[in-house]
């Protein structure tokens, strides 16, 4: 239904009970999502020593690997070795995150996903003291040449925040209860997507 929706990526929230209290699913269900879909795979690992499992999730059909950043002591050789198994490799940010911490990793990244509510839950209200993190971003990876690194941004996106986020140069939107808990979840995805085709960044 999303698909048909004009959805352009499936967003996996993978929970471990560690991490973050929660406990969600891992990758056989990813794996089962694959057979479902030709759409990118976008997994969000909100898990402890995700190093153990990304060979799982890329041979399930990842197609984006993002890992916490608080999670990765070797951060540098996480994302690299995301990059060997054919993968785009992602750092999510937890809100009280600083962007300087992706200063010196730029050159092995291809997605950050900005925390927009502590992850764990769904439904959760937005955060407003993360949006400048955004900007800080873009400027970040403009001035080290990777004015391509997609920003995304997840945790309480709804109309209103993802006017505000797209406002300083988010280039993804993730969605949960905004669209699955819409009445109508194909208008919830297409009112997001209309949004997100107006701003020229
Ligand atoms: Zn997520």
């Amino acid at each position: 239904m999303v698909q048909d929706a004009g959805a352009d990526w499936i967003h996996v929230d993978v929970m471990d009970g560690h991490f973050v209290p929660n406990l969600t699913i891992g990758w056989p269900v990813v794996q089962a999502i694959r057979k479902t879909t030709n759409l990118p795979l976008d997994c969000h690992l909100m898990i402890q020593n995700p190093d153990l499992y990304l060979e799982n999730f890329a041979e399930a059909g990842a197609d984006y690997i993002t890992v916490h950043e608080e999670a990765c002591p070797h951060l540098e050789r996480t994302l690299s070795h995301i990059r060997k198994l054919g993968k785009k490799a992602g750092v999510a940010l937890n809100p009280h995150t600083s962007q300087d911490t992706l200063h010196y990793v730029s050159h092995v990244l291809d997605l950050v996903l900005v925390m927009s509510v502590n992850p764990g839950f769904g439904g959760q209200n937005f955060i407003e003291a993360v949006i400048p993190k955004i900007s800080k971003l873009k400027a970040m990876f403009a001035a080290n040449g990777r004015d391509d690194i997609l920003i995304s941004v997840d945790g309480g996106i709804n109309n209103q925040t993802a006017a505000k986020v797209l406002a300083q140069g988010a280039d993804v939107l993730v969605a949960g209860k905004t669209i699955y808990g819409a009445a109508d979840p194909a208008q919830a995805i297409r009112e997001l997507k209309a949004q997100a085709q107006a701003v020229t960044h």
